[in-house]
């Protein structure tokens, strides 16, 4: 049993290393948007100009999530208020896939003005980018089966498979706390991820509480997974920039003014009330003074 399991996720494995190098170079550019716009309005282009590009993600229900021409989720929510600040009406603002593993070099090469993409303020990545806020505070979990009863949390991943993105906090806190104990396969994207879980390859998902919070809710994996709840980080959401923006102040004060004037509790209610209840001693959190 062990083995076939093994064996599909080698497969699985392979098709998702396929399937994203035959799609390397979409982030960041779908709609080809990401390069025409950074070109005209030059990364950290002033308010008040044509557009605003804005990298989010597009598969993270209730975050950040394409569907069609639609974009939902409480990043989105959270991005188009900053941007209404900035100057930015919805009509000027681009939204631009960024998986984990580009948002610094997308925010470095001036394909994107903002991040709102789950992203962790981190010492390591401040040495490339710069962050705004935080908006919002998750913590690290896993994802199993509903049926799962041996992980209970992070001490109990003894031989297990665990699958996390490349290139984010969750995949790093795996390798540097858990590498002795467990397999980690690094997938390109949660979404990716949850479906090795839900084929049964891989016995765990492992990111922040309310992303996986977002894939149980889903109503094609109603009942087919449960949240372990036992957060064991602190993820600080922050607003990616440029290194060298002269944005952060203002994008700290549109993130006041969110939370003082009510919509954070309505964008959280709206876009994952439903599936996740934040902590409540760390959120809505208060913004970083800019560096
Ligand atoms: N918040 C974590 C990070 O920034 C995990 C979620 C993500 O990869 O977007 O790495």
């Amino acid at each position: 049993m062990r083995s076939v399991r093994r064996a599909g996720l080698a497969l699985t494995a392979a098709t998702a290393l396929i399937l994203a190098a035959c799609s390397a170079g979409e982030p960041g550019q779908t709609g080809g948007s990401a390069t025409a716009s950074g070109s005209e309005t030059g990364s950290g282009g002033t308010a008040g100009g044509d557009t605003i590009t804005i990298g989010i993600k597009f598969d993270q229900p209730g975050l950040g999530l394409k569907e069609g021409n639609d974009f939902t989720g409480f990043d989105v929510g959270v991005a188009k208020y900053v941007a209404g600040k900035l100057g930015y009406a919805e009509n000027q603002i681009k939204f631009v896939e960024s998986i984990s593993s580009q948002r610094e070099t997308l925010l470095e090469n001036g394909s994107v003005d903002m991040i709102f993409a789950t992203y962790s303020i981190t010492d390591a990545r401040k040495e490339r980018v710069a962050f705004a806020g935080p908006y919002f505070v998750a913590g690290q979990d896993l994802l199993v089966a509903a049926d799962n009863t041996d992980i209970t949390g992070p001490d109990s991943l003894n031989g297990k498979v665990l699958c996390s993105v490349e290139g984010s906090t969750s995949a790093e806190r795996i390798r540097d706390e858990h590498a002795q104990q467990t397999q980690l396969y690094p997938a390109p994207t949660y979404s990716e991820c949850v479906e090795l879980l839900s084929a049964g390859n891989v016995d765990a998902v492992t990111t922040d509480d309310v992303i996986l919070a977002g894939y149980a809710a889903q109503s094609q994996y109603e009942g087919k997974f449960k949240l372990v709840g036992q957060p064991f980080s602190e993820e600080n959401y922050g607003v990616g920039l440029p290194k060298d923006n002269d944005r952060c102040e203002d994008v700290n004060a549109a993130i006041t003014s969110m939370i003082d004037d009510g919509t954070w509790e309505e964008l959280i209610k709206k876009n994952v009330g439903e599936s996740f209840t934040p902590n409540p001693s760390l959120n809505p959190p208060k913004v970083q003074a800019c560096a």
